[in-house]
This record gives structure tokens, sequence and C-alpha cells, in this order.
């Protein structure tokens, strides 16, 4: 496999998977403005999963990425349909419990929304347990475990599939105490005082959802100065479109935080500007929220402005503040003279022209 290094001069080194389908095109400008900036960062830019797939059999693909993930600091992550293997190392090996999306407007950004200009809080996603813990099974399998209620007896009477959620007091937490510093955190840069609002199905989840909420509660005890705010998951997805400026960390179990961190994506101005950045205690790598768009490959239009803001957040964990706030001021001023807009924000640029226009600002 060929010896893909860029920019060799640095102490720090970051991984760069491109993925899937339409995301090496957005990792690809992405690199270009990260390039351009001159970063201490020694950058080892992977294979994407097309040139995985030619040239490693399917057994060998997933150490040889585990193996270059491993050697660098962190990574950046371009989404993958599967082609890509990595990412399930990355979250549940490394334990990447917190998935942070920003869900954030800025001028430019073209929002569905009537008032958009308040639009400023973070998604905080517990990573690793809920429903995608991957236990699932036929009902045949859970008959004799003496588990089924009258209400699933009813539903039973043939074929059937299940899929359990599993919530624990140590991942909730660990997921808890990151949000309530992230809280603090941002109250302080703001200077409002810290808020945390956690949601999930509370009133019919009693034994996972109302545990979660009551472990956060719990936790709470040690952030006497953050407010904790609780909400149905319900009317959580309602408050998101009629009173997001009351938001300013949302807390939500993996699920969740997977759904209604597309709609908060979906207030701003789409899945295109929305980054995020999954955490655990001595990891961290970064991801745009968004899928590998398959619709849209090949054609030079796929927004990279989540991988650069999810590559501002890296350059943050990275210990480069000035950096990430250069970059994303450059993005700000882009989007602000709208001039280089790409095509899901209403302009006609493609997406190396919407990068060029980001480096030109920087
Ligand atoms: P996944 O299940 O992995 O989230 P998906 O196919 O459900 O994938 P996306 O890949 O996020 O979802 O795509 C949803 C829609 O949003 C598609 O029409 C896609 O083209 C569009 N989209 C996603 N990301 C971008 C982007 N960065 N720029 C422009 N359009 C995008």
């Amino acid at each position: 496999m060929s010896d893909r290094t860029a920019n060799p001069a640095g102490p720090k080194t970051v991984a760069v998977a491109p993925g899937d389908d339409a995301a090496p095109e957005a990792v690809a400008s992405s690199m270009d403005v990260l390039l351009a900036m001159d970063l201490p960062v020694t950058f080892d830019v992977l294979p994407t999963g097309t040139e995985l797939a030619a040239e490693l059999a399917p057994a060998e693909r997933e150490a040889f990425m585990v193996e270059r993930l491993d050697a660098a600091d962190t990574v950046l992550f371009g989404s993958s349909n599967g082609t890509t293997p990595g990412i399930a190392h990355l979250r549940w090996g490394r334990g990447t419990y917190a998935n942070v999306r920003p869900v954030e407007w800025r001028p430019g950004y073209r929002s569905p929304m009537a008032h958009p200009e308040h639009l400023d809080y973070v998604i905080v996603r517990e990573n690793l347990e809920d429903a995608y813990v991957g236990i699932m099974g036929d009902v045949d399998d859970l008959r004799s475990s003496g588990l089924i209620g009258p209400r699933a007896r009813l539903a039973w009477s043939g074929e059937g599939r299940y899929a359990a959620k599993i919530i624990t007091r140590e991942g909730t937490e660990k997921v808890a105490r990151f949000s309530y510093e992230l809280a603090r955190k941002r109250g302080e840069a703001k200077g409002k005082a810290p808020r945390l609002t956690v949601s999930a199905k509370t009133n019919m989840l009693p034994a996972t959802d109302r545990w979660f909420c009551s472990i956060v509660e719990e936790v709470g005890a040690n952030y006497p100065d953050v407010a904790l705010e609780q909400y149905i998951v319900d009317d959580m997805a309602h408050r998101l479109v009629t009173r997001p400026d009351e938001l300013d960390v949302l807390l939500l179990p993996n699920l969740y935080g997977d759904v209604l961190s597309d709609l908060g994506a979906g207030t701003i101005g789409g899945m295109g500007l929305a980054p995020s950045g999954c955490y655990g205690d001595d990891a961290a790598y970064f991801e745009s929220a968004h899928g590998t768009a398959p619709d849209i490959a090949g054609q030079d239009r796929i927004n990279p402005t989540a991988t650069l803001l999810s590559a501002a957040m890296m350059l943050e964990w990275l210990g480069l503040d000035d950096r990430a706030q250069r970059l994303d001021r450059a993005i700000g001023e882009v989007y602000a003279e709208g001039r280089h807009l790409t095509l899901d924000q209403g302009g006609t640029a493609t997406t190396a022209e919407f990068s060029a226009a980001v480096v030109d600002r920087l």
C-alpha cells in the first residue's frame, strides 16, 4: 500500500480516513484547507473505502485500518457505509463515550426556521450503550426467559424479533460528568449560568430511560452550580423546533441522540453543517454527523462544512485552540459573505470552490 503521508513536520499525528461514497470528496477538500494552515500536525491520509476494497482482502482491511488509526494521536473520519472499517474500533474499542454534536446557526446558513439566530446548543449523545449494543435476535429466544410481560405476550402469536437497549450506571455517570463539565465550560465562555438538559422516554421505559435521567440527576449533586432540566423525549423533539433558544447542553441516550441531532441539524440548515466529535477519557475522533450522502457521490457538490467544523473541534482537542478559532472564523466569513456556498445552502459552488474560499479567508 502506498505511503500517503502529507505535511511530515510536527509533533501531532492525525490519521485521516476518507470513508465512502461522497465522504472522500468532503474529506479531500477539507484536507486542502488543513494543509493550507501549515499546522504542526502530521497527517496520515488512509485509503478510501473503494481503494481499500480494491487493494486488500476483506479480512485484512480491519487490521490495516486499526493499526494506522491507533498509530495516530487522533482521527478525522469521513463517513462510512460499512466499506471503510474502523468506526467500531474508534468507538467501542477506545471507549469514546461522549458524542458531541454542536447545533449552531451562523449568518448565511439556510435555516428553515423563522428566527434561527438564537440556535446555539450542543447535543451530547451517549455513544456506546442503549439500543446500539448489538443485542438482537428472534423472540423465540426470549419465550423461555420469563421476562415476557403481558403486553408483549398479546402481540407474540407468531414470528418476531427483538433488540435490547442497555443502560449502565458506569456509562451514564461518565457521560453525565462529561456533560456537566461541558455545561460549565460553555456557561463560563458565554458569561451565563450553566445549564444542562436531559431527556429520554422516562414515562414508558422506567427501567432504562428513567434510570438514565435519575443517574444524571444524582451526578448533579457534584455540580450544584449547573441547573438541570428534564423532558420526555417526544416533548424534547417538539422543543427543538419551538424553543431551541432555551437549550445549551442537551444530554441524550444513544438512539435519541442520533435521531434528534439530525433534527437539530435540520433547524440550522441541514446535514452539511453538522459536525461531531467523539470523546473518551484518553482518546477522541472526529467525523461529520452526516452519512456518506451516496445520492450525490462523484458530483463535487457535497458540503464539506461539517467535516471542516469537525476538524476545528479536533484542533481544539489537540490543544491548537488558536488554529481551531482561525478555521472556525474563516468558515463563518465564507457564509456571511455568501458568494461561495454549496448547492444545499442555495449556492452554486462546488465542494472544491467552497474549500478554496475558506483557504482565501484563512
Ligand atoms: P446514515 O444512515 O449514514 O446517516 P443517510 O443516507 O441516512 O446516512 P446522509 O448520508 O446523511 O444520510 O444523507 C441524507 C441526505 O442529506 C442525503 O440527501 C444527502 O445527500 C444529504 N447530505 C448529507 N450530508 C451532506 C453534505 N455534507 N452536503 C450536502 N448534502 C448532504
